[in-house]
């Protein structure tokens, strides 16, 4: 479904005005076009393709449920956007339509130290939440490294997934209930049990996971309430480095399946991570050339536990080969941890050795521990042959992190870094980025992992593996979204949920039908 372009002068906007006041309704081009990608690998060339027709800035539950219902007698597509850091193009307006940007919405509306709840709008952002916390000696321990920047409704839109996941429980562990406009304007609250403010309950299906991670095809959340825990007295960070990649991934495993409650995570780099940095990014401090792989762990929790428990990490980590990279390395990599991804913003080039303006892309699979050596390989091989081809890419490195909540030991979030020379994009160089897209998420599948633990698997080259790795859950996906969405506007063209409405649908991709490559 793409509805005809929106005229500036539409009637439709004055409609919009109605409900939202003229404040709340941007048609110009600057608020339309900045409002067009996400930081996402981006077929540049093809901006005007996926620019929205109009961006909302509503700031009540009610008047988005009016812009709802307003799209739907247009049949207009409506996608909603947060903080817009979003490492699939899941804010993407792939069909154009409404924007419906929820930054507005970013009040804290209660904090309850009793019941240790906070209730928020979705476009508030972690560190602004977290200092008002700190007043109050408690936190909400969501902590993904774009803790500044993402919001709260793009976590939930996401499922996202935090760095120090394995103490406190990812986004969905995090966010105890929500409000959600649906596709057709009804406004619902789920969560994890009949109160807004219970964790476990056995009434009824567990709705909660449905309208979390749906990347806005369900609806817009409008409110939550997240769970609140003590501030904790000791952050204890430790980096270990090894001789070798077998070196660290052994120790990782030793580590991870320690048993320790305070662990919050275990981050391993690979040799070629530990090259680009010494190579490419300033900010690292290098490190001799023996030390070919890194382990980074954080341990969260009271003094009384932390101490005993980091000499026992600590010990762990030498047993299994390890060498304390010292409190400076340690401390001042972890404090930079919402900082570092970004930041380098140049490449080299492998025929030339020139450094040109590059922008960062990660993979984020879902790998069992016994699968990361064969993965990691597989995926350098492919971003090797991505370099030869095109000239336009860079291979920045792998990361492994802890993935599950409270059991960092089984399965691991696999991230590699890949540099991509925007400007230099084109149909031909677009087409190759997709292709290897495609074959990094089948290696991941081919190794009986997941193609994205958190950033989500919407985007060319990932939406078809989506239905392959979901196998016949796929089919009950789009049964539902039939029925919460009669009219497909919420966020058209996602994980090819099109064909939920004909099956025959095409791609919002290059003309290209849905179902295939
Ligand atoms: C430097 C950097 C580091 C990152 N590190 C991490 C990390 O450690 N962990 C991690 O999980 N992710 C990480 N990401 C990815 C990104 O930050 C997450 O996916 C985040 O959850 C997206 O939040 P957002 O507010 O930016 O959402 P957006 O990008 O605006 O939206 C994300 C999705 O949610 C939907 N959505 C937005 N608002 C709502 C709403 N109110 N209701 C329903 N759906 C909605 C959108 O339609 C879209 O599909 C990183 C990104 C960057 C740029």
């Amino acid at each position: 479904m793409t509805a005809p372009p929106i005229a500036q002068s539409d009637p439709f906007l004055d409609e919009l005005r109605s409900i939202l006041g003229p404040d709340g309704v941007r048609a110009d081009k600057p608020a339309r076009w900045n409002r067009t990608r996400v930081p996402a690998p981006f077929p540049v060339h093809r901006w005007a393709d996926y620019a929205p027709d109009v961006v909302v800035l509503p700031r009540t539950a009610q008047e988005i449920a009016g812009v709802v219902r307003l799209a739907n007698r247009h049949g207009i597509p409506v996608v909603p956007r947060a903080g817009a850091t979003g490492l699939n193009d899941g804010a993407v307006p792939l069909r154009r339509g409404i924007i419906v940007d929820v930054k507005r919405m970013n009040q804290i509306r209660e904090i309850d130290l009793v019941d240790r709840t906070v209730t928020v709008g979705p476009g508030i952002n972690m560190l602004k939440l977290n200092e008002e916390l700190r007043k109050h000696g408690v936190m909400f321990p969501d902590d993904p490294a774009s803790y500044p920047c993402s919001l709260v409704g793009g976590r939930i839109g996401t499922s996202g997934w935090s760095l120090i996941g394995g103490r406190y429980g990812h986004t969905r562990d995090l966010v105890i209930s929500f409000e959600i406009v649906l596709p057709t304007g009804e406004i619902i609250r789920v969560g994890d049990g009949g109160g807004r403010k219970i964790r476990k309950s056995s009434t009824g299906y567990q709705l909660k996971h449905l309208f979390m991670g749906h990347q806005g095809t369900l609806g817009i959340v409008t409110e939550a309430t997240l769970e609140l825990v003590p501030r904790p007295e000791v952050e204890f960070a430790a980096f270990f480095h090894y001789p070798s990649f077998q070196a660290a991934y052994e120790s990782t495993g030793a580590l991870t399946k320690s048993g320790l409650a305070t662990l919050a995570g275990v981050v391993l780099f690979d040799e070629w991570k530990l090259r680009y940095l010494r190579r490419d990014d300033e900010a690292y401090i290098p490190q001799a050339e023996n030390v070919r792989a890194v382990v980074a762990t954080a341990m969260y929790g009271t003094r009384d536990e932390v101490k005993p428990a980091a000499r026992r990490l600590v010990r762990t980590a030498r047993e299994s080969g390890g060498t304390y990279l010292g409190d400076e390395v340690s401390q001042g990599d972890w404090a930079a941890r919402h900082d570092r991804y970004a930041t380098p913003l140049h490449g080299r080039l492998r025929t030339t050795g020139q450094v040109v303006p590059m922008s960062w892309h990660c993979e984020d699979a879902a790998i069992n521990y016994s699968a990361l050596p064969q993965v990691m390989e597989e995926w350098h091989a492919i971003a090797d042959r991505i370099i030869d081809r095109y000239g336009i890419f860079d291979d920045w490195g792998m990361f492994f992190y802890t993935n599950a909540a409270h059991k960092p030991w089984g399965d691991y979030l696999v991230e590699i870094d890949i540099g991509i020379w925007e400007q230099k994009l084109d149909d031909v160089n677009w087409a190759g980025w997709v292709e290897a897209k495609h074959d990094i998420a089948a290696v991941a599948l081919k190794y009986g992992g997941s193609i994205t633990a958190c950033h989500g698997a919407t985007r060319e080259g990932d939406a078809e593996l989506a239905a392959e790795e979901m196998g016949g859950g796929f089919e009950v996906m789009k049964a539902i979204k039939r029925v919460l969405d009669p009219n497909n506007i919420m966020n058209p063209g996602k994980y090819e949920l099109d064909t939920a409405y004909d099956p025959n649908a095409p791609s919002p991709f290059s003309g290209r039908r849905t179902g295939g490559n």
